[in-house]
This record gives structure tokens, sequence and C-alpha cells, in this order.
């Protein structure tokens, strides 16, 4: 078993396994309500809706994520919903923009209501050079074509980037349908310009996704905000509270400006219409973390791996043996491009860690990230130690 809550893991992510979130899997698998439906056990439902509204309004998303006053998704209001993953959340928001924009071109053009394939084959989404490999994988398995697009010298995509490809797709007789942003990459935590990208999304009519799976979690921390300037712009938004914010995995959150454009896409039986959207399975989890540990609790967790990432970077910056090759913003960084010392830290099995690389410049890096709830300064001193000493071994050799 490779433990990943142990405090020398800083390979991947986080991933959250809290008591009261394992409680509320027991109790959750207990009661093992089904929710299908609202009618099928309506407390799921119900509580859903009230925790994903308590989520947004913690993370201060815009108002129209939020379910409409008086609750329920029936109409064309925002809302959220509990995802799996955050790939699955993808794959949805494909889905669905794909739905609707073949929908669109069926209804102005008449041949390709008999041939459907005639409009898909028009449509093209968009993502940068830095997106979670899951996008291209939504792409693959929605028959969308995918540009991924060149980021700047902080790995960003930009607003000029987007409306240039648009601008050459549609010459090319091509239909841009989606954009997915991403706030925080896997590789080294760098943030899209989405106030730009929105922008250009909203005068071209492009769906504007945001993956924020790791990073999303920072905003429970007003001071973090700014990372999702733009967010206003944004037509869906999606983060892990499963990754860093104490819920057990699997928990994606995934919010709408406009819930019926995912209903209508998944719906086959119009008796389910009025309450499909709102929740599919029961999940406590959510409600049992914020009641424990309150947003000032979960607040100081975020606070804390960013402080610890922060102590790391410090001891890496004053040795020149080592290179920091992206900002240091939260819980991740990379540093030191040497395929040796990897392989070495590897093997050696005292930290887990993993590697990246940024393919456009060929530079590989080893990526440090703050993982364990219990990992407190003196675990980022020993993986430091530990780092240092088979870097001077590796050095040695040569
Ligand atoms: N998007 C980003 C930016 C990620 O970092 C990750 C996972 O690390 C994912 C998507 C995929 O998340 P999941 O494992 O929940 O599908």
């Amino acid at each position: 078993v490779t433990n990943w809550h142990h405090p020398q893991f800083h390979a991947y992510y986080p991933t959250a396994n809290t008591f009261p979130s394992i409680l509320a899997d027991m109790l959750s698998d207990a009661i093992g309500c089904i929710g299908f439906s609202w009618i099928a056990s309506p407390a799921c439902t119900e509580l859903e809706t009230v925790m994903m509204d308590w989520l947004a309004k913690a993370l201060g998303l815009p108002d129209h994520f939020l379910f409409p006053a008086g609750g329920g998704s029936g109409g064309s209001g925002g809302g959220g919903v509990i995802q799996g993953s955050a790939s699955e959340a993808t794959l949805v928001i494909f889905l669905s923009a794909r739905n609707l924009a073949i929908q669109r071109l069926q209804a102005q053009q008449p041949e390709a209501q008999q041939q459907p394939s005639l409009a898909l084959s028009r449509l093209v989404a968009y993502a940068s050079d830095q997106s979670h490999s899951s996008v291209e994988r939504a792409a693959m398995l929605a028959f969308v074509q995918l540009r991924k697009l060149p980021t700047d010298g902080k790995r960003s995509l930009r607003g000029d980037t987007l409306a240039r490809a648009v601008a050459e797709d549609r010459a090319r007789g091509l239909e841009p349908i989606l954009l997915i942003t991403t706030l925080g990459t896997t590789n080294s935590c760098a943030f899209d310009n989405l106030a730009e990208l929105g922008e250009v999304c909203q005068s071209e009519g492009l769906w504007c996704h945001v993956d924020a799976a790791y990073a999303g979690a920072s905003l429970i921390c007003p001071e973090y905000r700014h990372i999702a300037n733009g967010i206003e712009l944004a037509d869906s938004f999606n983060f892990n509270p499963g990754k860093w914010l104490q819920i057990t995995f699997d928990c994606s959150a995934l919010w709408l400006k406009d819930s019926s454009k995912v209903v209508d896409t998944f719906n086959v039986d119009p008796l389910y219409l009025q309450h499909e959207f709102s929740g599919q399975v029961p999940d406590y989890r959510i409600w049992f973390v914020l009641r424990s540990y309150g947003i000032e609790g979960l607040q100081s967790y975020i606070r804390k791996h960013i402080r610890l990432a922060k102590q790391f970077e410090e001891l890496v910056t004053a040795d020149d043996r080592f290179e920091i090759v992206e900002e240091v913003v939260f819980g991740l960084g990379a540093n030191a491009p040497s395929r040796e010392l990897y392989r070495c830290i590897r093997e050696d099995g005292r930290i887990h860690l993993i590697a990246s690389e940024f393919e456009a410049s060929d530079t590989f890096f080893i990526r440090f990230a703050v993982c364990s709830e219990f990992c407190e300064a003196a675990d980022i001193r020993y993986a430091y130690d530990v780092i240092s000493e088979l870097a001077n071994e590796v050095l040695s050799k040569k």
C-alpha cells in the first residue's frame, strides 16, 4: 500500500481523509439510501443542494452558481452537483457543450438533422498545453477536436492566444464551442488568465469551464481569491474537496451558471426532469467536515500547507545546487532538473515525490507537494535533508 497520508508523502497531490468524513461515509453506507430522484429519498437531494450552496458561499463563488432562492433546480438557474472526479466533471461539460452545439447547428443546417456527424465534425474545443490529461480524454470520448494552445512565460493561457485560435478555426469552417481553463495546473500549479479568457469566451459565444481541481480549495481563504479573477465570466467551475479540503476521496464539486444545460443533456426520461439533476448519491461528508472543522479550521489547514511549501522553497532557494522552476503559489513547487537525483529519491524510499516535465521546453523537474494533514515543519526539513544527502551522492559520483 502506498501510504498517501504519511507526512513524507510529497507526490501527486493531497488526498483528504479526515475522521468526520470517514464517519460520514460510514453513516451514509449504513443508511444505504438511494437518491436517483428527489422522491426516492428527499433528504439526499436536499442535503446536497444545501451543501453545494454552503460550499459555494465559503469559496466566495458568484451568486449565479447558487441554486435559485427557494431551492431546487428545475428551471434554468444555477446550482452545484457532486461528481466523483474532476475528470468526470470535464466529461460532463464536454458532452453538454457538444449537445448544445449540435442542436444549434442542426437548427441552422437541416441536412445535419439526418446526419449529426456533419455537425459533430465541425466542433472544436480549447485548453492550454498545460491542461490535465483528462481534458484530452474527455475530448476523445466526446469526439470533439481539441486544440491545445501555447502558454506564456508563466505557463498561463492568455486571451489573445485564444482569440487568434478561434478566428483561425472559424476561417477554416469550424465551430468553436468550449474552453477548459485551468487554475492550478497539475505540472506546476500555474494559472490561466481567466479574466482575459472569460471575455473572449463571452464575445465568441464559447462555454467557459474552470478546472481548479487542486487550487480551488484555496478560495476558502479570502486572501487567495485573486487567483480566480474573472470567475464571474465562467459558465461552470469545478474543484475537488477530495484533494485539499478534507473530504475523503472521491468528491468533486461542479457548479453551473445554467444547470438546465446539463440536465437536458443527460435526461432521457421526462418523468424525472424535475428532480434528476440534484443528487445522484447521498453525500454527508461535506456536511460532517464543515460542521467539524468549520470554515476557520479549513482556512488554517490551507494556510498551513502554503506556509510549509514556502518553507521548502526557502530551503531550496538557499541551496545553489537546486533551481525552482515555477513560482510557488500554493502547496506545490518544482525543483532540480536531474533524472539521476529523482531515480535515487525513488530508490531510497524515505520520502515520496514524483517528477514531471514541461514538454515545450524539454524541462524535466522534480515536483514537491505538501500533502498530509500531519505534515509539519520538521517533515519539510527532513524531506530537504534527504534530497540534499542524495544530491551530494549524485554529485560526488559525477
Ligand atoms: N485537473 C487538474 C488541474 C488536476 O490537477 C487533476 C488531478 O491531479 C485533474 C484535473 C484530475 O482530477 P481527478 O483525479 O479528480 O479526475
